[in-house]
């Protein structure tokens, strides 16, 4: 496309827009497992209205806008009430997880470097189930990863003593995640406390996409165990509001347990030309809107709306796993929030993905081991039957193309 000279009539221009969106999934039918955090009509126009009510400041000028610093420090506040943040515990509104994580391993980075530590090149080890936002914030900092194989046992868990011996002079954070979002497992986040207290290394939690739901499970009764700053090794954690926090996107939370740690994140420069800012964050300009729709989500759901919500999705997992083990599939460890995948011990997973694509749904899949994955959302509850339905006619479509595969095969040999 080119610019047009002359402007067009936004009538015109929306209409057209909208229509672009037609080949898009169907994430409002609830067709989509992946990307997109559906908790009804009413949830997504508050977001709408909250975001548009600051769309135009920015969070970048806390002085001018008093109203956005104050409802971020709402904001975190309220997530370090449901994760176990200690007296003086902080931290800070960023654009998403990757920033949150991003940010996390530069605050621990100059943390270790202020000590005197790590003064060769750093590295961070990590279990291979952890996203990939940490190799690409490393990437960025010329910092080594260390991918460490989880456990064997089926469990899918980090392997925290394999971590643990990973651990040299240079290394300046363990992780762990509740959950990790390639089996939506959460890992021991205790026991790697232990570890983390012996090689003194800084413990930072990915709780990107289980720092809103885990503690509401909690409340509904799912045996959640410790994975937050009620772990005293856990120093950071991640958390994106974004996901089950139902806010609009562009908003996550990073966390410390002290004010001395935060103190590492925000950049500050005294010697060029512009007047003075400082930014607590990766990003300069901050969208306000992204603050506001968070605040507001967050006060109209308050705990009773998350536990309810949260509840439904657990529900709704526990279809799934019953639904998909009729069909045969294994369920991948012990699942206990959104997050689920599965493996069929005959069909491949991808080849069955292949089929439930082609009838509507944008799911996703896991590679180690191949299977299919779904994260859920409260609206999967009037569609999920209507899921394993379809994935029932695919995996029987699999059945049949291998059933006559192996008949051509006979043939030719
Ligand atoms: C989504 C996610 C991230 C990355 O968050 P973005 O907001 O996509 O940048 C990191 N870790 C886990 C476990 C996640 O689920």
């Amino acid at each position: 496309m080119q610019m047009p000279i002359k402007g067009r009539d936004w009538a015109e221009i929306k209409s057209e827009m909208m229509a672009r969106g037609d080949g898009d999934a169907k994430w409002r039918d609830g067709k989509t497992a992946v990307y997109v955090f559906n908790a009804g009509e009413e949830i997504a126009a508050i977001q709408k209205q909250a975001y548009t009510a600051y769309m135009s400041e920015n969070g970048l000028g806390p002085l001018a806008f008093p109203s956005l610093a104050q409802m971020e420090k709402d904001v975190i506040s309220m997530a370090l009430g449901l994760l176990h943040g200690p007296e003086g515990a902080t931290g800070a509104m960023t654009s998403g997880g990757t920033d949150s994580i991003t940010m996390a391993i530069k605050t621990a980075r100059d943390y270790a470097r202020a000590d005197g530590r790590a003064t060769g090149r750093a590295n961070i080890v990590i279990p291979q189930s952890a996203h990939l936002a940490f190799d690409k914030a490393c990437h960025l900092m010329d910092i080594n990863v260390r991918r460490i194989a989880v456990r064997a046992d089926g469990t899918y868990e980090a392997d925290v003593e394999a971590m643990g011996e990973a651990c040299d002079a240079d290394t300046i954070m363990l992780v762990g995640s509740a959950p990790n979002f390639p089996h939506g497992i959460i890992d021991p986040i205790e026991v790697l406390g232990e570890v983390a207290m012996r090689k003194r290394v800084w413990l930072h939690v990915d709780a990107c996409v289980g720092g809103y739901f885990a503690p509401f499970a909690r409340m509904n009764g799912v045996p959640v165990p410790a994975f937050d700053f009620e772990v005293p090794a856990v120093l950071s954690m991640s958390a994106d509001l974004h996901k089950y926090g139902y806010a609009a996107k562009g908003a996550s939370t990073v966390l410390f347990r002290s004010e001395e740690l935060y103190a590492h994140m925000p950049f500050d420069l005294a010697c060029w030309a512009g007047a003075p800012m400082k930014t607590p964050t990766l990003a300069g300009t901050r969208p306000g809107g992204a603050i506001s729709a968070a605040w507001a989500v967050m006060n109209v759901l308050g705990v009773d709306g998350y536990k309810r919500l949260q509840g439904q999705v657990c529900e709704t997992r526990e279809r799934v796993e019953e639904g998909v083990k009729r069909l045969g599939f294994k369920i991948l460890g012990n699942p206990m929030l959104g997050l689920i995948a599965f493996a069929h011990p005959e069909h491949h997973a991808f080849a069955i993905y292949g089929e439930i694509y082609r009838r509507g749904w944008f799911t996703s899949v896991t590679k180690e081991p191949p299977s299919l994955h779904l994260m859920l959302s409260p609206k999967h509850t009037d569609v999920i039957d209507n899921y394993l339905g379809d994935l029932e006619v695919s995996v029987a479509t699999v059945a049949a193309q291998a059933g006559a595969a192996k008949k051509a095969d006979v043939r030719y040999s």
